[in-house]
């Protein structure tokens, strides 16, 4: 079997040996990664990609979305709302919703292209001053105002735990902020760190180094 999909079984058997009690996703994070090393995922069946660039996203995705009308393609990095029209164009989910300026942006523009994506709100449980993320005590509001008055379909909660820092006190957090708010998915775990995420509810995991190999430095 090819090696990247044999990385990826290996990952969902260790996910399933968790028993999950809700469906876990895997979004298969290519960033960086071309076409080669993701056609034999495609050709496996796999369906959930992530990107974090939506100039790469699009220069690689473009052509293997209309071939392939299943793919769901996830941005999970940092979006400029100045990017928002291309971004609701080729994603179908977006993970990094952290601002009213992109939550207008998103708004308007999935209205225009009669589109309707399915949005996580990024939080920021650190509060380090440098990280993307709406801070919990905005949550609520922030939430309140992206589904009441601006349409989007918010289906849960982001989280990207500060580096060196044990990251399950984040997920156990973050699954719990998800709950008292009725959500129903969240979106937590990394290569590093899945199963404990898995271990606290998460229902899409986003892994890149573990299924595709390390990523040389820009
Ligand atoms: C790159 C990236 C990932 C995947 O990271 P790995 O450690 O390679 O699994 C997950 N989430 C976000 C937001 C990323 O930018």
């Amino acid at each position: 079997m090819n090696t990247i999909v044999d990385s990826f079984e290996k990952i969902k058997s260790k996910i399933s040996s968790l028993k999950p009690i809700k469906p876990v996703n895997i979004i298969a994070v290519s960033k960086t990664f071309a076409l080669d090393y993701i056609n034999p995922l495609i050709s496996h069946g796999h369906l959930h990609f992530g990107e974090n660039k939506v100039q790469e996203a699009i220069a690689k995705w473009s052509g293997l979305k209309k071939e392939n009308q299943n793919l769901k393609l996830h941005m999970i990095g940092k979006l400029q709302s100045n990017k928002a029209k291309d971004a609701v164009k080729l994603f179908d989910y977006i993970h990094s919703v952290d601002n009213q300026k992109l939550a207008d942006a998103l708004s308007k523009h999935q209205l225009n292209l009669n589109k309707k994506l399915n949005y996580f709100i990024q939080v920021n449980l650190g509060n380090e001053i440098q990280k993307s993320g709406i801070p919990v005590g905005e949550l609520e509001a922030f939430y309140n105002y992206c589904k009441n008055e601006k349409n989007l379909k918010i289906i849960g909660l982001m989280i990207i735990p500060p580096l060196e820092d044990n990251a399950e006190k984040y997920f156990k957090t973050l699954a719990e902020l998800n709950k008292s708010m009725a959500l129903a998915h969240t979106s937590m775990g990394m290569s590093a760190d899945y199963l404990e995420a898995v271990k606290h509810g998460s229902t899409f995991v986003r892994i890149g180094s573990s299924i595709f190999g390390s990523r040389s430095k820009p």
